[in-house]
């Protein structure tokens, strides 16, 4: 037997669907146990399929598959056949969460032999997973004597099919549930998780699982116009409701709030993921389970994306698929604008933008996600609204119940599941510390930043999104000493053009309110990945061609840049800086680009910025020895400790592995900053640091002692900062630093705290 399509003198692969699909119904609808059902389903799929094999397997536990029926293989296998995720080519399919076909499968690296089932005789395979919630419930396997190669429809087909063997795995009468609700209690300890900071806070709250199910009645229709019709009803309600979000007045003088979810509306109107869904239908499906399956399929792409940018564009679809749904089952829904305990935790594989909002904003303490990244839309959205984000938190779904008390500490990126006594207490302790620091540091807003010895501290926030310079004045900051303008690329699923790009800094200005905002032209490459740009490159991206490497060899996107922020503040004051720098003639080249753009606008007749202020960071080391030459040529110079340190150590900042392994309160860093701050000095080059380190209280006071006297920081760190530089005597500390320029030790933190508690500095 060659390749059989599904279609071979029996009408078209859609018509044979629909006849498989009708049958399977039948048999879901019978009365007849779940044993019995599954049984005969594997029975029609092989006849139908024309296989002489076909086998479902379940999933037990976390992450074991048992066979539960069979056609073709040993009867005797069904409950003995166990196979690990990613053991044998089933196994590989559940672990992927994707559908294989292979005309010889004895033949892949990945061949797991079972005696027990008879199945070496076997060639080809065709696996599919059993998805239900986003997660694998089982596989449905399909085998052949002969090497063949399954088409594109009859993989289809099998999906639809697991999309049925999917509500009657999730039924619950397929096994008794006990012995895996034994290992969930058993699992029910206390539990300490890590993941990835996605935006920094501690938070205290009753677990939320954000698990979007919804229970399909009916899988397949008789009449594809109608549900067609139905699908376009729901689309259109869908897109209502988005617009009403969009309305919302708590989102109105938000920028990103809007354009997340503007974005989001445009991926909603996107005809592709429509047609698919007709496509479905055309099937034979209902309009649900058409949206459901071309989920189901988009969620597989997820699994295998790569790419951090794209994989959160396929998940907004999966997200809208979602919101679909509870359009087309209208109140069926499980999970959507449920009720939440006033101290909520929400935990969710991933969620969009619009889903994270669907809670009450005011009852979240905390969100924890299996995936996720820094640039995701939610984590924008929770940094808007202040909810500490830990993400990339594996399996955590499966190891939480509703109700669990989860910590959420991100700023040390884990969390804690239903935490001991002790545990809790300290955290909650820690909660009421920070609310309680808070309302301190609020009482210092209008307290001008001078040190006890009458030093004068700009104090300045970095920023990137327009949210961000809310707190330029709720903190009564100086200005932006750092606005990265990736984010705002980051943020959208497009390239910005001169004109979005001139009235977003236009809008930046405005909200700064004549503050000056230091706009650092973009830094992509490295860990920051734009749309449409490609993933991050070379053996070492962090020092490969990023930031202003890119901007010098494609000139183009900088130059739109530079017309945008000179549009931007034609008759206002304009400052601008460059990343990466490493020689003067990278600074050079760029100003030249800048004078380029300058004269082209004033060519045109159009305004130019009042004053213009153009300078540099110091990320590179290199540059530090051509202070002499660089510091005649630029208005201002800014230290990037983040880099700088990572290419000071050669320690990659991105590697877990090596964080906290150097320190920047190392003799030789303070001692690298501080001729640095000399060298501006003595030319009167304002110098400032934009890092990390400089809204840590500790760090930030060496930072004062080594001579800066302009730190630029996340605006979190405006309080703790504040009351730090309040209570120091400057003096005191240059003179005690210098000592430590030369000491062997790995850090002089030690020395610091301790200069700080014999001062009485709030550190
Ligand atoms: C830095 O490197 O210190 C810096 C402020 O830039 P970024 O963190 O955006 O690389
Ligand atoms: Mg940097």
């Amino acid at each position: 037997m060659v390749s059989t399509g599904p279609g071979q003198g029996q009408g078209t692969p859609i018509s044979v669907s629909r006849r498989l699909l009708a049958r399977i119904r039948d048999v879901m609808a019978g009365a007849d146990t779940a044993a019995e059902r599954l049984d005969q389903v594997v029975r029609i799929i092989a006849a139908d399929m024309v296989a002489e094999v076909c086998s479902i397997y379940v999933r037990r536990g976390a992450d074991v598959l048992e066979l539960f029926a069979t056609q073709g293989l040993k009867p005797s296998a069904v409950h003995q056949t166990k196979l690990k995720f990613g053991e044998g080519i089933v196994g590989d399919v559940a672990q992927k969460a994707r559908a294989f076909a292979l005309a010889d499968a004895q033949e892949h690296p990945n061949f797991a032999y079972r005696p027990e089932t008879g199945e070496e005789i076997y060639h080809s395979m065709m696996g599919v997973p059993v998805l239900r919630g986003g997660r694998v419930a089982g596989v449905i396997a399909v085998q052949n004597r002969t090497r063949r190669h399954y088409t594109e429809e009859e993989i289809e087909t099998m999906q639809t099919v697991a999309m049925v063997m999917a509500e009657l795995i999730a039924s619950g009468e397929l096994f008794d549930a006990a012995a895996d609700a034994a290992e969930a209690a058993a699992a029910a300890l206390p539990l300490r998780l890590e993941g990835l900071m996605m935006n920094e806070g501690l938070g205290v709250g009753e677990a939320v699982l954000h698990v979007p199910d919804f229970h399909i009645e009916q899988l397949v229709a008789d009449d594809p116009e109608s549900e067609r019709r139905r699908l376009h009803a729901a689309f259109a309600d869908m897109h209502g409701s988005l617009d009403e979000l969009l309305a919302d007045d708590a989102l109105a003088e938000s920028g990103e709030h809007r354009d997340v979810l503007e974005t989001y509306r445009l991926i909603a109107e996107d005809a592709g993921w429509l047609a698919r869904i007709e496509d479905a239908i055309r099937t034979g499906l209902t309009a649900e389970a058409a949206v459901q399956r071309v989920r189901n399929d988009i969620r597989a792409r997820m699994a295998n994306a790569t790419d951090p940018y794209l994989r959160e564009r396929v998940h907004d679809l999966d997200d809208l698929a979602h919101r679909l749904l509870i359009h087309l089952v209208g109140g069926q829904t499980v999970t959507a604008v449920k009720e939440i305990p006033d101290r909520a935790i929400v935990v969710a594989r991933n969620m969009g933008p619009a889903q994270f909002l669907d809670y009450d904003h005011e009852k979240l303490a905390g969100l924890v996600l299996e995936e996720g990244s820094p640039t995701s839309h939610v984590a924008i959205i929770a940094r808007a609204l202040d909810v500490p984000v830990v993400g990339h938190v594996r399996d955590v779904l499966t190891q939480l119940a509703d109700g669990d008390t989860v910590v959420v500490d991100a700023d040390n990126a884990q969390i804690f599941a239903r935490p001991g006594a002790d545990v809790l207490t300290t955290f909650e302790e820690g909660v009421r510390k920070l609310a309680e620091q808070k309302t301190r540091f609020a009482s210092l807003i209008d307290e001008p930043a001078v040190t006890a010895d009458g030093a004068a501290v700009s104090l300045n926030i970095n920023a990137g999104l327009m949210i961000d310079l809310k707190s330029l004045a709720d903190w009564n900051a100086d200005g932006v000493g750092l606005f990265r303008t990736e984010v705002p690329f980051m943020a959208r699923s497009k390239l910005l053009g001169v004109d979005e790009q001139t009235r977003f800094y236009a809008q930046v200005l405005d909200q700064a309110g004549g503050k000056p905002v230091i706009f650092r032209t973009l830094d992509i490459g490295g860990d920051k990945v734009l749309p449409h740009w490609g993933g991050a490159d070379g053996e070492n991206p962090a020092m490969g061609w990023r930031a202003i490497r890119v901007s010098l060899d494609r000139p183009a996107l900088l130059r739109q840049q530079l017309r945008a922020l000179i549009r931007a503040a034609a008759g206002r004051r304009l400052h601008v800086m460059f990343p990466m720098i490493a020689e003067v003639s990278e600074f050079v080249a760029a100003r030249d680009l800048v004078e380029m753009e300058l004269a082209r606008e004033k060519a045109k007749g159009r305004g130019v910025p009042d004053v213009l202020k153009l300078g540099v960071m110091l990320e590179v080391p290199s540059l530090a020895f051509q202070l002499p030459a660089l510091l005649g040529e630029i208005d201002f110079l800014s230290v990037g400790s983040n880099d700088l340190g990572q290419f000071l150590f050669a320690q990659d900042r991105g590697d877990p592995r090596l964080a906290g392994r150097y320190d920047m309160l190392s003799p030789a860093v303070l001692k690298f900053l501080s001729g640095i701050v000399e060298a501006c000095d003595a030319r009167r080059v304002p110098v400032g640091l934009c890092g990390e380190m400089a809204g840590r209280p500790l760090e930030a006071m060496a930072l004062l002692g080594v001579g800066f006297r302009r730190l630029s920081m996340a605006p979190a760190s405006l309080g703790p900062v504040k009351a730090m530089v309040r209570s120091l005597h400057v003096r005191a500390l240059e003179a005690e630093i210098e000592g430590l320029f030369d000491r062997p030790d790995h850090a002089v933190r030690d020395q610091l705290r301790g200069f700080a508690a014999d001062h009485g500095v709030e550190i």
